[in-house]
């Protein structure tokens, strides 16, 4: 069996107890090193083989779980943030569906969930936006044209760029050819929730100069949008006259529905 597990952001204790569970019990476990941190591998049994898979291929990395899944060991495959969001799993999924070796998902916190935390911010501020895009540039990695960062901030709403910090002059001229302008507050937040974390306040148009004095170029997300500024509206769901299945209203002058 494979175990797919969400490592978390980077804080070794963000990952959720199952996770940590299957780290506990795994026989054999594979490690996205680039960004996992390795302080959750102190989880793992003793003599427990472990692999770093920024150093393998797609075909390395099945061929060692292939082998450890034929000795009967449980496998966790250990990727940053959540799974779902850039990990490359899908390949996995299907190459493990092929070779008959079943395999379950234990889900992680992404990033974009330690980033919020560390500006303090909600990304769906009533009266600002009510969407959070999670994107990236094009790299190497090509990007189709309908969801060019430009067609994408036509919307004006809240942005979570990945994989984006070494572009940010490019970047900054993609948002502008949307609904933001040069002062739409912007953020760089640089290895969120690691000891090391940082965050760079800055707008959409001093993206690039704020990255080349922070020295931030990679481990980094950035936001955009309204969201980071200070006007918003406050929620229906908690007005005193906003009645829900929970609780009754108090007849008093409903919040505009935004
Ligand atoms: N599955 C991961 C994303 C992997 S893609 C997740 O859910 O977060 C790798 C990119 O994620 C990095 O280039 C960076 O843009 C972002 N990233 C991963 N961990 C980060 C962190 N702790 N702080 C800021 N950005 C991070």
């Amino acid at each position: 069996m494979v175990h797919f597990v969400g490592a978390g952001p980077g804080g070794p204790d963000l990952i959720t107890l199952r996770g940590a569970e299957l780290l506990r019990r795994a026989g054999c476990v594979i490690y996205a090193g680039s960004l996992v941190n390795p302080a959750l591998l102190g989880l793992t049994g003793e003599n427990v083989p472990i692999y770093n898979s920024a150093h393998m291929t797609l075909e390395q990395v099945m061929a060692v779980t292939e082998e450890a899944h034929g000795q009967g060991k449980e496998i966790v495959r250990l990727h940053t943030g959540d799974p779902c969001l850039y990990g490359a799993v899908r390949e996995q999924m299907d190459w493990l569906d092929r070779v008959g070796i079943p395999w379950d998902v234990t889900p992680g916190v992404s990033s974009f969930c330690g980033a919020a935390a560390a500006l303090g911010a909600e990304y769906t501020l009533p009266g600002v936006s009510q969407s959070v895009i999670i994107t990236r540039m094009a790299g190497r990695t090509p990007v189709p044209e309908k969801e060019s960062i430009a067609a994408l901030a036509a919307h004006g709403a809240t942005m979570v760029i990945f994989l984006s910090a070494g572009m940010l002059a490019g970047l900054s001229a993609e948002l502008l050819k949307g609904a933001y302008t040069p002062d739409t507050p912007a953020a760089l937040v640089y290895k969120a929730t690691w000891p090391e974390e940082r965050v760079a306040r800055c707008t959409v148009g001093t993206l690039a100069e704020t990255g080349a004095r922070e020295g931030i170029s990679k481990t980094a997300l950035v936001l955009v949008g309204d969201f980071l500024a200070h006007d918003y509206s406050r929620s229906c769901l908690y007005h005193p006259g906003f009645s829900t299945e929970y609780r009754q209203g108090d007849g008093s002058q409903k919040p505009e529905s935004r």
